[in-house]
């Protein structure tokens, strides 16, 4: 039977068929076999030295060494899936304290929803969604970052739902993109997104279920999101939460717990990124579209089959190369990330409620010179 996914948040952006994505054809992984990325593959992964500039110094650079170390030692999800903290089971030697033949029965799906939202709130996630899983987000095959193993990529029936967590970047170091100083909050998250799904996944096999903990491993991550309700699609090919823009980095738990999905959010991103184009004017690599939103890929690295602004990513990478490091430019210019606050609360419910002040609200963000990169000083406050 075909599952009918029509009452998903990404429903709005199908308009054609969409094939499983391999994730040999993912950017960071093409660095590693591509001919025509070498040169900027070269530059990108290798040893860096510090330079004489503001955002680019030792204390700058160990920064974003540092919070990696987790994701990089402990989890490597960003390589591989199924490896350390990212396990899809327990590894038999480091038997917990609960008994392995208990299984909780759950009577009120809803409430263990509420639980494990909490649970993983408790963990370390800023905002957590579930969605049935949709298996055209899986992706076709894995590609391995160092071995270059390339292989097909099922996950097992029974996995009918995904738990998916929002990790929230912080403010003042994503304002310093795209100096290395800005990496230093990237690298946080990229390490508590393993840390986070690592213990929800052991949790859900304390109550007798089965659970995968990924980061950007086993499926592509934001249309995931989408579905859980956390958020819409932007213009800059990223997840647009409610509470903190794109600013956010993602992880998911794959599991059989019996749960119940969220609803799908709709605060307007897509008509107000229509009038919008804040992220294409200061993406220093022109991979940000500036038109219509269309189902044509720029290559490889597009998912097919949906009606978005496809990003060019081997732009983009270029620019990472160029940079010795990421770029949040386009985060950090959106008029969506914002810090908490009531001014905030009020423009939010504008977008959502007022679309012709659209072109206003714009305007008025840049009057008030959000998105505007912070001097990088080590620590900007
Ligand atoms: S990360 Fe930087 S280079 Fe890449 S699309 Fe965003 S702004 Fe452009
Ligand atoms: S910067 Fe503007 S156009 Fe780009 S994603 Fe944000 S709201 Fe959309």
């Amino acid at each position: 039977m075909k599952a009918n996914h029509s009452h998903k948040g990404t429903a709005k952006y199908i308009v054609g068929e969409v094939k499983r994505f391999d994730q040999k054809n993912e950017m960071f992984k093409r660095a590693r076999w591509d001919p025509r990325l070498q040169a900027d593959a070269k530059r990108f992964y290798t040893t860096v030295y510090p330079k004489n500039k503001k955002g680019y110094m030792l204390k700058d650079l160990a920064l974003r060494d540092a919070a990696w170390y987790i994701e990089d030692v402990f989890a490597r999800g960003c390589r591989i899936h199924n490896s350390g903290l990212l396990s899809w089971e327990r590894k038999a030697q480091d038997a917990g304290c609960v008994p392995t033949d208990l299984k909780l029965e759950i009577h009120d799906p809803r409430e263990m929803s509420q639980d494990i939202k909490k649970v993983a709130k408790l963990f370390g996630a800023s905002l957590v969604g579930i969605t049935e899983l949709d298996r055209r987000w899986i992706y076709s095959h894995t590609f391995d970052s160092v071995t270059h193993e390339y292989k097909e990529l099922e996950v097992p029936e029974g996995y009918q739902y995904a738990v998916v967590m929002a990790f929230e970047m912080e403010y003042n170091l994503v304002k310093a993109s795209p100096t290395w100083l800005a990496a230093g909050t990237e690298g946080v998250e990229y390490s508590r997104m393993p840390f986070t799904a690592s213990m929800l996944a052991q949790f859900i096999r304390d109550l007798g279920y089965k659970a995968i903990p990924c980061g950007n491993d086993t499926a592509i991550s934001i249309p995931l999101a989408i579905d859980a309700g956390l958020g819409e699609l932007g213009r800059n090919g990223l997840l647009i939460t409610k509470e903190f823009g794109p600013r956010v980095r993602i992880a998911k738990v794959l599991t059989d717990l019996p749960l119940v999905p969220d609803e799908p959010a709709d605060f307007g991103v897509t008509r107000f990124c229509e009038v919008c184009m804040r992220c294409a004017t200061n993406c220093p690599s022109q991979a940000i579209m500036r038109g219509d939103r269309t189902t044509k890929p720029h290559d490889i690295s597009n998912a097919t089959g949906e009606l978005k602004w496809p990003i060019n990513a081997e732009r983009c990478f270029a620019f990472w190369a160029r940079n010795e490091g990421s770029c949040m430019n386009c985060i950090r210019v959106c008029p969506f990330n914002k810090s908490a606050g009531w001014l905030h609360d009020i423009a939010r419910w504008l977008v959502k409620h007022t679309p012709w002040l659209d072109l206003f609200l714009v305007k008025v963000d840049d009057l008030f010179g959000y998105g505007k990169q912070t001097k990088p000083n080590f620590w900007s406050e």
